[in-house]
């Protein structure tokens, strides 16, 4: 299984892909989850990192890509692993490409298992679980630059992968449980 997680901030890409990890003994990779524990830490990345997810904008390509080959290389990633946050731009997809035909000897990303879920949500409808949610980089400003941001870096990545025939796009405005049930049913069985 080798799963990456795409949607605007909200969509509840963190919330479905930490309970398909559980369920299928795989590690959940947030790109997010270990900015903020780079900023907690007050490590070298973390100080560099803080700025910019404070402000809503993206983390300079190249620390992402040091975090991820180094998280791409641990052992508990060989069996597959849930990606939620990563690629976020068309320069993290390629080197993305790249770094999987290095760990598993494939030719290219397009040859591999990999997989792009989509979580599909309304904007007015992401505003308002952010809003509720209270991270630190959660206040109204943030958001909508998140979002903006988001429109014009990640978005693009949509067409990067449904063109690969690897997009799995997914209503994400319903209950939690449905959108899990959807995700199961569609993920496995053909992985
Ligand atoms: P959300 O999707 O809810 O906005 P994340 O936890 O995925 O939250 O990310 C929080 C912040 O961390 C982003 O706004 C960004 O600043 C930074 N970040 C996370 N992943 C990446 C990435 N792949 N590239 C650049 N910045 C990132």
């Amino acid at each position: 299984m080798q799963l990456i997680f795409m949607g605007p901030p909200g969509a509840g890409k963190g919330t479905q892909a930490q309970l398909l990890a559980a369920l299928w003994k795989i590690p959940h990779i947030s790109t997010g989850d270990i900015l903020r524990a780079c900023v907690v830490a007050k490590t070298d990345l973390g100080q560099k990192a803080q700025s910019y997810m404070d402000r809503g904008e993206l983390v300079p390509d190249e620390l992402l890509m040091d975090i991820v080959q180094e998280r791409m290389n641990q052992p508990d990633a060989r069996a597959g692993w849930i990606l939620d946050g990563f690629p976020r731009t068309v320069a993290q997809a390629a080197f993305f490409d790249k770094l999987l035909c290095d760990v598993e000897g494939s030719t290219s990303g397009k040859d591999c298992a990999l997989r792009a879920v989509n979580l599909d949500v309304p904007d007015n409808v992401l505003v308002a679980r952010l809003l509720s949610r209270g991270r630190q980089d959660d206040n109204e400003e943030t958001i909508r630059r998140r979002l903006q941001v988001y429109r014009e870096q990640t978005e693009p990545l949509i067409d990067f992968y449904s063109g690969r025939q690897q997009l799995v796009a997914v209503d994400g405005d319903r209950a939690m449980e449905l959108v899990t049930a959807e995700l199961q049913q569609v993920l496995s069985g053909d992985s």
